[in-house]
């Protein structure tokens, strides 16, 4: 396939650091759970338009292709391509997968250098091996927390039912032993923030360039209405880690005035925050 230059580009931070949203696909999660302990009559007004007749809001699979002199980092992968027909239906896939998503937008999947996985929940972490089991980006280095990787494996049966510990078994081999330990530089101006809250080992990935700064918050900052601190998922594991790890990463992109990217956000998922009393409002491009 010939490789015209893509014009998927949202952001050009200087310096030969650029940052694409790259959708692979959606699926859909049950509306309430989206919104943990909100009360419904809070949160039914804000999704009143879009929720479906099983009460599920769909959820786009946000990811990022981060380029910069040092090399290109895949920020999350999406759902993939290994769910049986029955798994896909039912979680309501739809839309192009990862590897046809950036080969649309015009990148190679094989120019990437690493993958940068907020977590390994299965609609981040599965999109790692293609169709057939292979490895989808066969360059390039996984990097998520080693904590993340101790839970993902963990017997009790919430964490199961969020990762697909069978496929995660297959790209552990070769991705655990890139795993990093809280806050790292991954290539100049790329840095992991070690958050937990989400899961035990989330992290946030943050794109510096000369002229801006691009941040993406994983499922710490999903949708618009996560901008509110103590708006959580009902499946964040440690809950008040989330709004400390909010509070510390949405001050820092609000004073500085980062632009940041939702991980599941259908229609508006770039655009940044901004102060709001003590708690902060998603304003979008
Ligand atoms: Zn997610």
């Amino acid at each position: 396939m010939g490789m015209r230059d893509a014009n998927a580009w949202f952001a050009d931070l200087g310096g030969g650091t650029r940052v694409a949203l790259v959708v692979a696909g959606s699926f859909r999660s049950d509306a309430g759970v989206l919104l943990g302990h909100v009360p419904r009559t809070r949160w039914y007004p804000l999704v009143e338009q879009e929720i479906d007749d099983q009460n599920r809001l769909r959820q786009a699979l946000n990811c990022l292709l981060v380029e910069t002199p040092a090399g290109r980092v895949l920020i999350e992968t999406g759902i993939g391509q290994r769910l049986d027909e029955k798994a896909s239906r039912i979680r309501g896939v739809e839309g192009r997968p990862i590897l046809d998503a950036m080969r649309a937008a015009g990148f190679d999947p094989l120019t990437v250098d690493f993958v940068a996985l907020s977590h390994l929940h299965f609609d981040h972490a599965g999109g790692l091996l293609d169709r057939d089991g292979r490895r989808a980006f066969a360059r390039a280095r996984i990097v998520a927390q080693r904590a993340e990787w101790k839970i993902a494996f963990d017997d009790n049966p919430r964490v199961v039912a969020g990762y697909d510990q069978a496929e995660l078994r297959l790209v552990q081999r070769i991705a655990e032993a890139d795993a990093v330990d809280g806050e790292r530089e991954l290539l100049p101006g790329v840095s992991l923030i070690a958050t937990g809250g989400h899961t035990a080992g989330h992290q946030a990935i943050v794109v510096r360039g000369r002229s801006g700064t691009v941040g993406f918050f994983g499922d710490l900052c999903m949708r618009p209405w996560s901008a509110e601190p103590t708006w959580l998922p009902s499946f964040d594991d440690f809950p008040l880690r989330s709004v400390e790890a909010k509070r510390e990463l949405f001050s820092r992109a609000a004073d500085e005035r980062w632009r940041i990217a939702l991980s599941h956000e259908p229609v508006r998922p770039i655009g940044r925050l901004e102060r709001e009393g003590t708690a902060f409002r998603y304003v979008a491009d």
